[in-house]
């Protein structure tokens, strides 16, 4: 098995791809130049924002229930999830009912990042302590993703950094709610789904 795959392994034991709809990971994504992240809204039986980075050629995932925020006060939980394939990137769209993560998926926003540490971003990973600036259209700046918790009971907590871009008085998750790839609602990609299923 090649690498890319093992780490995809877990991805395709917890999904049936090809009845989600969900990318396959078969599909030809060229390494960026610049690394990516994304923050895809899920609205799963419970809604989270899904947090993830561009890291040896697959997402590194996170689920994040509250969404991350602007407030470097605020510490949000973000809680480690199965790798996804690069190509997840851009999936917009409905999970039907009866897969795993069934409900509607945007891409909330999306960007390139830089790795603020001299430190490789895989030993950051590993040492738990990632700190990164984000080039989104929603999320900008300098953000550190910390592991706390134990080896058994991963938990990592995503901050935002003080700096230009930090922002004490404003909710973006409330403030800014729709998708950065079509402008849509959550409402309006369930919804859409719903008049598929219908025809
Ligand atoms: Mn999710």
């Amino acid at each position: 098995m090649t690498e890319k795959r093992e780490k995809l392994k877990l991805y395709h034991e917890r999904r049936k791809v090809a009845h989600s709809g969900e990318p396959k990971g078969t599909e030809r994504v060229k390494k960026h130049k610049k690394p990516i992240f994304v923050v895809q809204k899920h609205a799963a039986s419970h809604l989270h924002y899904d947090f993830r980075l561009e890291i040896g050629g697959v997402l590194k995932s996170w689920a994040i229930p509250k969404g991350p925020s602007m407030n470097p006060k605020d510490k949000r939980l973000a809680v480690p999830t199965d790798d996804h394939p690069l190509a997840y990137a851009t999936f917009e769209g409905i999970i039907p009912e009866g897969n795993y993560g069934a409900g509607a998926v945007m891409v909330w926003d999306t960007g390139s990042f830089d790795n603020v540490k001299t430190e490789a971003i895989e030993t950051c990973l590993k040492e738990g302590r990632i700190e990164i600036l984000l080039h989104g259209h929603k999320l900008q700046g300098a953000f550190a993703l910390i592991r706390a918790g134990s080896q058994t009971d991963e938990r990592w907590l995503l901050i935002k950094m003080r700096d230009m871009s930090a922002d004490l008085s404003s909710d973006v998750v409330a403030d800014k709610p729709n998708s950065v790839l079509s402008g849509k609602s959550i409402e309006e990609i369930a919804a859409k789904g719903k008049s598929h299923a219908d025809d």
